[in-house]
């Protein structure tokens, strides 16, 4: 089957004047055009790096703007749902990651609902399930249990929700083997506060509940490490705070990065230093987060946040490097090799049409989820 776009992006960059040949789902060859191209564009799918697909029904509804405000919010519009409601959620946010390009993603899930509804709509992907255990410390063999229980069901993997939401035994046990595992850190000022000083909102929420604090005088970054968890195969999500020494720390242990821009403007995170952590050769992955805090699914409304957050950091990053983020940097920090539209690789294709380009900029800066199409590669 010959493919016979404008343009094909390969490796970041839109390459115009290529066509390419399919069978099967496996991409032949790569050449240049022996026909008259048509008006749409390639690119190998876009990956999730960071997903919450349960809090869909969220989207819009959560208006606080602080970080620990913001956690205590959707805490409590939690305990309003039906487990109904949560696979609804579920199935809606799946079936709009295919609608913006998305064939693979990292989900985050605490109740049951993600599994089906990837499945139901051809996402693949590992699932994290959340393990929470700080407001119960003397509780947490029972939690992990339950947890395990859960993640049984839908073929998940328990893991840290946070540095802060997991107790310290709990999270060394998590941290021994070599599973795959994903946690949210060095988000908030509220969790730097936490590890550096002792105090702020999350140290009196651990006082009120008699659950020990951290040592202060350390990042939450450096706790990871001392606790184990910095290894191959885990995914450091947000990094808002990641301070040099933590990016050296996460470039030697080789760990991942996932970068939620639109989420950590919500919730008045400081943008994350990417520039560097690309620079120290961390993989990372474009994340959408929760449609609570970023708001609609949409990769291109990630990638210009992305663009946006580099340059109020003063440390612009490319929408090479962007585009990469968003497909084969992000599904090769999710241990997915050959993520590319090249001579025998086999990423889902889409096809994105509706627009003039002749640069990956310009299809960050015009598109949205309508101009994206899957391409049939049978
Ligand atoms: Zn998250």
């Amino acid at each position: 089957m010959i493919h016979r776009p404008a343009g094909i992006v390969i490796g970041g960059d839109l390459h115009l004047g290529l066509e390419f040949i399919t069978s099967e789902g496996v991409v032949e060859e790569v050449r240049p055009h022996t026909g008259l191209p048509e008006p749409w564009f390639a690119s190998p799918a876009f990956v999730n790096a960071h997903s919450h697909l349960e809090y869909r029904g969220m989207q819009g509804q959560l208006k606080e703007t602080d970080f620990f405000e913001w956690i205590g919010a959707i805490v409590r519009a939690k305990g309003e749902q039906t487990p109904e409601q949560v696979q609804a959620d579920s199935l809606l946010a799946a079936q709009e990651n295919r609608a913006t390009g998305v064939a693979l993603i990292a989900e985050h899930s605490d109740r049951p609902g993600s599994r089906a509804a990837m499945d139901s709509v051809g996402l693949e992907g590992p699932i994290f399930q959340e393990v929470i255990t700080f407001l119960d410390p003397a509780g947490r063999q029972e939690r992990l249990a339950h947890v395990a229980e859960k993640a049984r069901l839908q073929a998940a993997t328990p893991s840290p929700h946070a540095t802060y939401s997991v107790d310290k035994h709990s999270l060394t046990e998590l941290s021994q083997g070599e599973a795959f595992l994903s946690t949210h850190a060095a988000e908030s000022p509220a969790e730097t506060e936490l590890f550096s000083h002792g105090t702020g909102p999350f140290a009196e929420l651990l006082e009120s509940h008699n659950s020990a604090l951290p040592q202060a005088g350390q990042t939450p970054i450096e706790y990871l490490n001392r606790i184990g968890f910095l290894k191959p195969g885990r995914q450091l999500v947000h990094c808002c705070d990641a301070t040099e020494q933590d990016i050296e720390l996460m470039a030697a242990k080789g760990v991942v990065a996932a970068h939620c821009p639109r989420s950590n403007q919500a919730l008045t995170c400081t943008p994350a230093p990417i520039r560097r952590i690309l620079e120290a050769g961390i993989p990372v992955g474009l994340g959408l987060d929760s449609a609570a805090s970023s708001g609609q699914i949409s990769m291109f409304a990630e990638m210009r946040s992305a663009f946006r957050a580099s340059c109020s950091r003063r440390e612009p990053i490319t929408y090479s490097q962007i585009w990469q983020m968003a497909t084969e940097m992000g599904a090769a920090s999710l241990g997915r090799d050959n993520w590319s539209i090249q001579a025998g690789s086999t990423a889902p294709i889409i096809r994105i049409s509706g627009v003039d380009a002749i640069d990956v900029e310009d299809l960050i800066e015009s598109c949205s989820p309508e101009n994206v199409s899957w391409l049939d590669t049978a």
